[in-house]
């Protein structure tokens, strides 16, 4: 006999839209839409309409799991859908338009898209696609377009009365698919428990730092991990959200000053996007409480800049396997007390596990042997928790260990007090003379060189080290530097035998869909290259 019980609250997307319309229902939604104009609504209108999308999901037919796909930047309707699609049960299959056709058309195919709702802007996307993607039945446009429905025309005739279908909290509502440097991309599929609780560790304090007064704008794409969970943290505490469906600086930063944004989330590129505007129009944000930055390492001047400007920087890592927060960085013990210089380098490093999930590292070698938190062992970095993927979108096996470990393919050093830092990935880092050389590293200080905007380190096969770092270098725009200059420069900031055999200076370094350096693709560009 039981003596007691707490009640049952199947964990499932509704709840959180329900909430926040309940709790916020005036808190605004701005979007300031590709053609430049500007729209409200509110989080009881992102509610309406995401049932009344709901319906008009049903009336096309779909049932529950089936997939929507969405190709679409940052926007209040975008939104709606995140929504609208799990609270009919289906799945929202959020594409990144910036991959490649032969990616785009994989994915689609692979998740069986039903629907394909999509902006204006990416019309020649769908064009060029459309006979490739025999699973798509309907295109409905964000957009008011001339040959295809549009999303408010067809949203339009569904009244709103309804209630949200049923489910298992295990039940899928999202599938997003890694941008794969290898091999095609892999599926993974979101559950509406693992979103709510990856959602509610986003509201921790030491992550996102919410709370009623917040106004963010996420730069994040809505098409990258679920924008970092921010629409559903947002929506739980009832914040008020700034979109743009452009990335342009100068939009941004007007954005932010007039919508009173305090705050932002984005990869480090964004970051230095917007600053490089602020410096060139002599602005500042004095309104941004809190960045967050991920997605890649967050390079020194980024911080400094950002910490100069009062903001709390919240040096974030993930990966859209992991939902995708795993770690985010913050005031950390006796933070007043530290130094200006000390808090940069603190944040430098990648954060904290948020509660819920777990770290630890393994010998690079063997892949099984424990690693010390001693700040000092590196090794492969390992997850688990309710919100850290088991297995690929149809894929035969686990992802993980028996254990539960999912090996992330970085490596990192565990600090003693929980923090975690990221020194390169599985592929990427150097092996010289059997000791191992952060590729990461030699990059972060390369582009501290005021003459350096982008700079890549890759292993290169060497007869008596078997691989030493050659170091290829964007300069910026009318700066002038040469590889004598480069090397001395790294001389205090590496160890001596970490410094790269040779520095060429390249106009570009290839990046991969989500704007990361492709090693990959730089290997490959080089593949003829012998040390000198
Ligand atoms: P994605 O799944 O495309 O988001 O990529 C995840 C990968 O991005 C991780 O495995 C890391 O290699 C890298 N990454 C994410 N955040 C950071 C960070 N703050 N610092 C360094 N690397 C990061």
């Amino acid at each position: 006999m039981a003596f007691g019980a707490m009640q049952d609250w199947s964990m499932r997307i509704s709840h959180v839209i329900d909430h926040a319309a309940r709790e916020a229902s005036g808190r605004e939604i701005v979007t300031h839409w590709a053609d430049g104009t500007e729209t409200r609504t509110d989080w009881a209108g992102i509610h309406l309409d995401a049932r009344k999308m709901a319906q008009a999901l049903l009336a096309l037919g779909l049932t529950k799991g089936d997939r929507v796909a969405s190709l679409a930047m940052n926007h209040s309707r975008h939104l709606v859908s995140w929504f609208g699609v799990a609270g009919m049960g289906g799945v929202l299959h959020t594409c990144n338009p910036r991959l490649f056709e032969d990616q785009l058309e994989y994915i689609v195919n692979h998740a069986e898209d039903k629907v394909m709702i999509y902006d204006a802007a990416f019309q020649p996307i769908i064009d060029k696609m459309r006979d490739k993607w025999p699973t798509v039945e309907h295109y409905i446009c964000f957009d008011s377009g001339e040959h295809t429905t549009s999303f408010e025309d067809w949203i339009g005739e569904q009244d709103g009365e309804f209630e949200w279908v049923e489910g298992d909290e295990r039940d899928p509502c999202m599938i997003c698919y890694t941008s794969g440097t290898t091999g095609n991309p892999k599926g993974v599929q979101y559950e509406h428990r693992s979103t709510l609780l990856h959602a509610m560790a986003g509201l921790q304090t030491s992550a996102f730092n919410f709370s009623g007064s917040s106004v963010m704008l996420p730069v994040v794409p809505m098409f990258h991990a679920a924008s970092w969970g921010l629409p559903y943290s947002g929506a739980m505490a009832g914040i008020k959200f700034v979109f743009s469906a452009v990335n342009d600086p100068a939009v941004l930063c007007d954005l932010m000053d007039r919508e009173g944004v305090t705050d932002s989330a984005g990869v480090p590129t964004v970051w230095l996007a917007t600053f490089q505007y602020c410096d060139a129009e002599g602005k500042d944000l004095p309104k941004l409480k809190s960045a967050t930055i991920g997605g890649s390492a967050a390079p020194r001047f980024m911080i400094e800049r950002l910490m100069k400007n009062g903001t709390r920087v919240q040096h974030a890592w993930g990966m859209t396997e992991t939902s995708p927060i795993g770690t985010v960085g913050g005031p950390t013990a006796n933070w007043d007390e530290l130094t200006f210089e000390e808090k940069v380098e603190k944040t430098m490093k990648q954060g904290r596990p948020i509660f819920g999930v777990e770290l630890r590292t393994v010998d690079l070698d063997d892949r099984s042997t424990v690693l010390p938190r001693d700040g000092e062992a590196s090794g492969a970095l390992q997850i688990r928790g309710p919100w850290i993927i088991k297995r690929y979108f149809k894929a035969e096996e686990d992802a993980t260990d028996a254990d539960g470990w999912f090996d992330t393919g970085d490596v990192a050093i565990l600090h003693p007090d929980g923090t975690m830092q990221i020194t390169d990935r599985t592929k990427d880092v150097i092996k010289s003379g059997g000791e191992w050389i952060s590729s990461v590293e030699l990059e972060n200080a390369a582009v501290g060189h005021p003459a350096v905007a982008e700079a890549a380190a890759i292993g290169m096969p060497h007869p008596k080290w078997d691989e030493r770092p050659v170091l290829f270098v964007v300069r910026k725009s009318g700066a002038e530097c040469n590889a004598e200059d480069v090397t001395a420069f790294l001389t205090d900031k590496v160890a001596k035998w970490w410094l790269p055999d040779a520095v060429e200076f390249v106009d570009d370094i290839p990046h991969t869909a989500t704007g990361k350096i492709s090693k990959k693709d730089l290997r490959e560009r080089f593949s003829d290259y012998t040390l000198g």
